[in-house]
């Protein structure tokens, strides 16, 4: 796999150690809540996996799936929930762990979705942003891993046509994979 990538942006540990910075801030954020911990499928699970298993407090987890991207390459911010959680969020403690922010526009729909279930708080951790989110300002991330340029990435959990998830680290996959 590391033969596709044009470019190694983080290694596994470089994201490793970030993502232990974050879990101490949560830890810390939310040590006396009750925390409920929601990935975002299918990108989310090495992120979520990793932070929840730095986190030294108490946490429950649940998943939702959403198509972010509808026919073309770019996000509409028009969202499909493909499958929503099993817990209730009403006065929980929210926080949506996501492995990439884009254009936001996404976790700017999930953020007023889960808002309207009336949660006590709903915060964002993200594993990478890319300039445009910073740009347009849709949401806050409070927990972000690293800011991106805005090249398509793989590994960490993001793939290209369903594969490079299972990449360690984060990287530009090389135009010659797509030509
Ligand atoms: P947004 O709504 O923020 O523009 O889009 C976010 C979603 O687009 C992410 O959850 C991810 O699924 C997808 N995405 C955005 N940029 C990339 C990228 O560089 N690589 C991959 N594999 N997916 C991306």
């Amino acid at each position: 796999m590391r033969g596709d990538l044009s470019s190694v942006l983080f290694t596994e540990q470089e994201i490793q150690a970030r993502v232990r910075e974050l879990a101490a801030r949560i830890d810390q954020d939310y040590a006396d809540k009750s925390v409920l911990l929601v990935g975002i499928l299918n990108g989310a699970v090495m992120m979520m996996a990793d932070v929840s298993r730095a986190m030294r407090i108490h946490c429950e987890m649940d998943w939702m799936a959403i198509s972010s991207y509808g026919s073309g390459v770019a996000s509409s911010g028009v969202v499909r929930i493909l499958k929503d959680m099993n817990t209730s969020v009403v006065d929980r403690h929210v926080l949506i762990v996501e492995d990439i922010v884009d254009t936001g526009l996404t976790l700017s729909y999930l953020v007023e979705n889960l808002r309207s279930r009336n949660p006590a708080s709903i915060e964002i951790c993200a594993g990478f942003r890319k300039p445009e989110a910073v740009a347009a300002r849709h949401v806050e991330v409070k927990y972000l891993g690293f800011d991106i340029p805005s090249d398509f990435v793989v590994g960490y959990g993001l793939d290209y046509a369903g594969r490079y998830r299972n990449l360690t680290g984060l990287g530009i996959l090389d135009p010659k994979v797509y030509s």
